[in-house]
């Protein structure tokens, strides 16, 4: 064999041995893909604050830190993938385009406050609901138009087609939450929020309280609260696929 040939046949063993550890990769990506796929979009960051608590505590912050908590919940049962790991801005398109390029099972949207209404306190869990007299209590940047078409063209609307699917999510995480978490009940509502309305799965808005309200931005800061608003969400997550899988 010439030492063109010889140097041939090494680079054909070298290719199948290549094609044979990609084969096992990819077996092993199959089974671990058969998990579900979560997104956790925390909302706001870099210069987008969100709502300021009384002491300083912006919601950017806290929405990191409870994704990331919920996330270590979550990651032994699911494939979970957060929009911002850190504290950076991300459009709501690019939120939206992370979990429906995923393929995602579900997109949670986490927020603490920012509402019109000063008063207000509390969980809430919102499912999109384009026609909805609860859009006024909306935060200002959930709930806003976005000035891009992007949205509009490619997935404007299309979580009308999981609305009750997305409703019963959240029904089924508001019944965990109001059995582990004391300092507020929690309510469900639908409305227009922006953020949902092109996830092409069931997707909710969270607002787990509201630090504008100094009794909630207390309790977000506990991190016992934190954890228990975590396994709540975990616990409402598993009842809901046990309906829908
Ligand atoms: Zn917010």
């Amino acid at each position: 064999m010439s030492s063109t040939y010889r140097y041939i046949a090494v680079l054909m063993s070298f290719a199948l041995l290549v094609m044979a550890n990609t084969a096992e990769v990819m077996a092993k990506k199959t089974s671990y893909d058969n998990k579900k796929i979560i997104v956790l979009d925390p909302g706001h960051g870099g210069h987008d604050k969100g709502a300021q608590g009384m002491n300083g505590i912006y919601e950017k912050t806290i929405s990191l830190k409870l994704a990331n908590i919920i996330a270590k919940e979550l990651k032994d049962k699911y494939r979970v993938f957060l929009t911002r790991t850190d504290d950076y801005w991300l459009d709501i398109p690019g939120r939206i385009d992370a979990a429906n390029h995923l393929k995602a099972d579900l997109f949670i949207s986490i927020h603490s406050g920012g509402s019109f209404l000063h008063k207000a306190s509390g969980i809430s869990i919102y499912y999109y609901n384009e026609i909805s007299g609860s859009a006024n209590i909306l935060e200002n940047t959930a709930l806003k138009t976005i000035k891009s078409n992007d949205i509009q063209t490619l997935w404007h609307n299309i979580q009308n087609r999981h609305k009750t699917t997305s409703h019963v999510l959240a029904e089924s995480m508001k019944n965990c939450i109001n059995k582990h978490i004391g300092f507020a009940k929690c309510r469900v509502q639908g409305a227009p929020a922006i953020v949902l309305s092109g996830a092409d799965m069931p997707a909710v808005l969270i607002e787990a309280g509201y630090i504008s309200n100094p009794a909630d931005e207390k309790e977000l800061k506990d991190a016992k609260v934190l954890s228990d608003f975590a396994k709540s969400i975990s616990k409402g997550i598993e009842d809901f696929f046990k309906i829908h899988n």
